[in-house]
C-alpha cells in the first residue's frame, strides 16, 4: 500500500542514508510528518573527510556538514539529535527510544549504518582509536603531530587513509596488515599489490602476512596507555597511538526480536523492503541484486542512492516500488592518488591495464568475468574512468571494453 501524504514516516540514523532519504520524502511532496532519530547529537556530516581533510585540520567543521542549518530548518523534520532507537515493535509500528518514550510511524527507514570493529581486549586503552564519528577524527587529530609513532592496524581504505594523513602531518607511521596483500580480497592482489606501493612510496613501511598478538602498555592515570604493538612473528612496533582499521559490523543490534531477518545487515529484498512498510539504506542495508545475490554495500555514493530509492519506494508502497539497480562506486584518496571503482570487482577477475602504468601509479584496469566488464579500477584517472561506465551499465563484452579507448 502507497503511504498516504499525512503518514508519519520515522528515520532511524541521521547521517547519508538517513538525510537522503528524509529530504527525498520531501523533495517527492510527502508533506506528512518525518522524524529524524540520530544517535549523535551532532547536525548531519560527512564521514569520508574524517579520515582525510578534516583528520588534517585542512577541513573545518562547517566543509563536512552534510546541509546547511537553513536548508535542513527548510524541510521541516523533526530532529531528534542525541537520542537512539533502542528497539522495534513491528506490528505495533513503534519505536522505543533511549529516553522511554516511544514513537508511532506509519513507514519506517532504517538507516543506522556500520561501527567499526574493535581489537580484542583494547577497548580501554589510552591512544587506541577507532575512526568512525567527526568525534573520533578530532580526538584522533588531537594525539598526532610530528615525530608521533603511530601503528595503524589494517591496510583496508580507512586504514590506509590514515597512514597517508598522518604521515602528511608528520607522524612516523608504520602499517600491519594480516593478509598477504593489502585490499587483495577487493581488488585483487595484482591491484592490491600497487596500492602498497603507494605507501612504499611515500616511505611508510606496510608489514603485511603478520597479525597482531597484543599490545604493550603502561600505567597510566589510573588505567592503561598503549607504547607498543606486538606482532604475530613476535616482533614489537612501538607506538604512542595506534588506529584500528580491521572493518565494521552493521548496527543491528537494536533489531534484535524485531522479527526483520538480520544477517550481517537488514535483510531486504530488491526494493529494499525489509518488511511492509518499512525500508533500509546505507551501510547496514542487506539488500538483493538482480541476479538473486545478497549483498551490503559500505560506500557513500550507495548510501545516498539507496536512501533516495528507499524512500521513493516507501512512498510508493511495494506494489509501486522500483528495483534499486545501481552502477556502484566508490572512491579513496590516498597520498597524492584518487583511487577509484566502478562496478564490483573480484579477486579472481582477469585484470588488465588499459590506459596509463602502474608504474606511473596513474592508470586504469578492466576486471573482466565470464566474459563481461565487471569493474573498472582508476588511480589518478577520474575523466578515463567514467568513459568506461555506460559500457558497465549497458553489460557490455570484456572484449568489447579492452577495444575501448577512453581517450
Ligand atoms: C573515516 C571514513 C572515511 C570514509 N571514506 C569513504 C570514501 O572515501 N569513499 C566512500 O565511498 N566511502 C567512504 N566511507 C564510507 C561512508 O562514509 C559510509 O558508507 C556512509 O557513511 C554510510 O552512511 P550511512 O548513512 O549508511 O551510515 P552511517 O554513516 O554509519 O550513519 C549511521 C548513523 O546512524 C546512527 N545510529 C546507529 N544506531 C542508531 C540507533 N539505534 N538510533 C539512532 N541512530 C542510530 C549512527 O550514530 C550514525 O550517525 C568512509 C567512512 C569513514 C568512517
Amino acid at each position: 500500500m502507497a503511504l498516504g501524504p499525512d503518514a508519519t514516516v520515522a528515520v532511524v540514523g541521521a547521517s547519508i542514508a538517513g538525510l537522503r532519504a528524509a529530504e527525498t520524502l520531501r523533495g517527492e511532496g510527502h508533506t506528512g510528518p518525518v522524524v529524524v532519530v540520530g544517535a549523535e547529537p551532532h547536525l548531519p556530516y560527512d564521514r569520508p573527510p574524517l579520515s582525510k581533510q578534516f583528520l588534517a585540520g585542512t577541513w573545518g567543521l562547517e566543509r563536512i556538514s552534510l546541509r546547511a542549518p537553513d536548508k535542513l530548518a527548510g524541510y521541516g523534520l523533526d530532529l531528534r539529535l542525541g537520542r537512539r532507537a533502542d528497539a522495534l515493535d513491528l506490528g505495533g509500528r513503534r519505536l522505543e527510544l533511549d529516553d522511554g518514550t516511544s514513537l508511532s510511524f506509519d513507514g519506517l527507514v532504517i538507516a543506522t549504518g556500520a561501527a567499526p570493529r574493535a581489537l580484542p581486549g583494547a577497548e580501554d586503552v589510552e591512544g587506541v582509536h577507532l575512526l568512525r564519528t567527526l568525534d573520533d577524527s578530532q580526538s584522533l587529530a588531537a594525539a598526532l603531530g610530528e615525530g608521533v609513532s603511530l601503528v595503524v592496524v589494517g591496510a583496508g581504505f580507512i586504514g590506509a587513509e590514515v597512514a597517508a594523513t598522518a604521515h602528511s602531518m608528520g607522524a612516523r607511521v608504520t602499517v600491519v596488515e594480516a593478509l598477504p596483500v593489502p585490499l587483495g580480497r577487493v581488488l585483487g592482489d595484482a591491484m592490491g599489490s600497487v596500492c602498497a606501493a603507494l605507501h612504499a612510496d611515500n616511505g611508510v613501511e606496510v608489514r603485511t602476512g603478520v597479525g597482531v598478538a597484543g599490545l604493550r602498555t603502561e600505567p597510566h592515570a589510573g588505567g592503561r596507555r598503549v607504547t607498543g604493538v606486538e606482532l604475530a612473528d613476535g616482533s614489537v612496533l612501538d607506538a604512542e597511538v595506534v588506529v584500528v582499521g580491521i572493518g565494521v559490523v552493521p548496527v543491528t543490534g537494536w533489531l534484535q526480536g524485531s522479527g526483520l531477518e538480520l544477517g550481517d545487515g537488514v535483510v531486504a529484498d530488491d526494493r529494499l523492503f525489509a518488511a511492509d512498510d518499512v525500508v533500509v539504506a546505507g551501510d547496514v542495508a542487506r539488500f538483493t541484486e538482480a541476479d538473486g545475490t545478497s549483498r551490503r554495500v559500505e560506500h557513500w555514493t550507495n548510501a545516498t542512492e539507496q536512501g533516495a530509492v528507499a524512500a521513493r519506494n516507501l512512498l510508493a508502497g511495494r506494489d509501486g516500488a522500483v528495483p534499486y539497480r545501481p552502477v556502484p562506486y566508490f572512491w579513496s584518496d590516498q597520498y597524492d592518488v584518487k583511487i577509484q571503482v566502478i562496478g564490483h570487482p573480484s579477486p579472481a577477475d582477469e585484470v588488465v591495464v588499459v590506459d596509463g602504468s602502474t608504474d606511473e601509479r596513474r592508470f586504469v584496469a578492466l576486471y573482466g568475468r565470464e566474459g563481461r566488464l565487471q569493474a573498472v579500477l582508476g588511480f589518478g584517472r577520474p575523466r578515463q574512468l567514467m568513459a568506461f561506465r555506460p559500457l558497465l551499465e549497458a553489460g557490455a563484452s570484456f572484449d568489447e571494453a579492452l577495444a575501448f579507448s577512453p581517450g
